[in-house]
């Protein structure tokens, strides 16, 4: 029961409605500066003035690695079947079935195979609005196929994490991901193969406690937010101030747990100069104009 109540409506606000059309302008929350929409997507949804990284969703990211735009999809229609039969304030499977409409994507990752610089990849990218790019099973059994597509082509893997972490409505069940891609990049490193993780704004919990941060390189995008818990949770826990930018890309780089922070303008050419450097083999086609050349030397 409320102590006090409004006997009266409150007055109504003067102002009018902004006669823009929506969705025309943004305002960057890292320089409040007003960008042209149009702008913003001609530069990766990368504020031009400031270089802040709006969030981007799996398919645009896919769109801003693979050449053309051009990729394979692989294993669409993989859904969660609520193990738990899980209710918060409700029931999992009606969240699902409402995220799924929403976003037109069975689960949080979207495997893809194509084509970086000319080199034959295989890329997971999470989907942040997918339940918080959460990691339930169906996300680990997904990467961990992708790992598995890529140790049968002998191609490197590239997992660009977008998450809160692992999905509580799955329980223990979506934790045990954690040491099943784990345990699939192992055999990836057995089998000589590179793996690339890239870290985005936020990458935290479960996924940042297992394969984000197995990378042979760890690439983070500038300012995301990486770590396992928040920051709040650890204050309280410490009982101690947190320092600036904790938590933050440049922080992490400066400490030593990534390897690069790159600006997503030019994330593709790193990856592919870093694959190259890992010795990434050329694309097939490639491989065979070269083929005679190199029987040649042998006699
Ligand atoms: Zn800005």
């Amino acid at each position: 029961m409320a102590w006090f109540k409004k006997a009266r409506k409150p007055i109504e606000s003067t102002e009018k409605p902004s006669r823009v059309p929506e969705g025309l302008w943004v305002k960057c929350p890292g320089c409040s500066q007003v960008i042209y929409n149009k702008d913003l997507d001609k530069n990766q949804q990368v504020c031009p003035k400031c270089a802040h990284h709006f969030r981007i969703s799996a398919a645009e990211r896919l769109r801003n690695l693979f050449d053309d735009g051009k990729w394979e999809e692989h294993f669409p229609h993989l859904t969660s079947n609520d193990p738990l039969k899980f209710t918060d304030t409700k029931p999992y499977n009606a969240r699902l079935k409402a995220t799924i409409a929403k976003t037109g994507m069975s689960d949080a990752v979207v495997v893809a195979t194509g084509k970086v610089d000319g080199l034959d990849v295989v890329i997971a990218a999470m989907e942040y609005s997918f339940i918080g790019g959460s990691m339930g099973v169906v996300v680990g059994e997904k990467i961990t196929r992708a790992i598995e597509i890529a140790l049968d082509r002998r191609q490197p893997v590239i997992i660009i994490s977008c998450s809160g972490g692992a999905r509580m409505m799955e329980g223990a069940l979506s934790l045990m991901q954690m040491a099943k891609v784990s345990a699939a990049l192992a055999r990836l490193d057995r089998a000589r193969l590179p793996f690339i993780s890239v870290l985005t704004d936020p990458t935290t919990g479960g996924v940042t406690a297992s394969f984000a941060m197995l990378g042979d390189l760890n690439i983070a995008e500038p300012k995301a937010l990486i770590g396992f818990a928040g920051p709040r949770v650890i204050e309280q826990t410490i009982r101690q101030k947190l320092p600036e930018g904790f938590q933050r890309s440049e922080f992490l780089l400066e400490k030593g747990m990534i390897d690069f922070v790159v600006d997503r303008r030019e994330m593709k050419a790193a990856i592919a100069k870093a694959l190259r450097f890992m010795g990434a083999a050329a694309s097939p086609a490639a491989v065979e104009t070269a083929a005679p050349a190199e029987a040649a030397a042998q006699h």
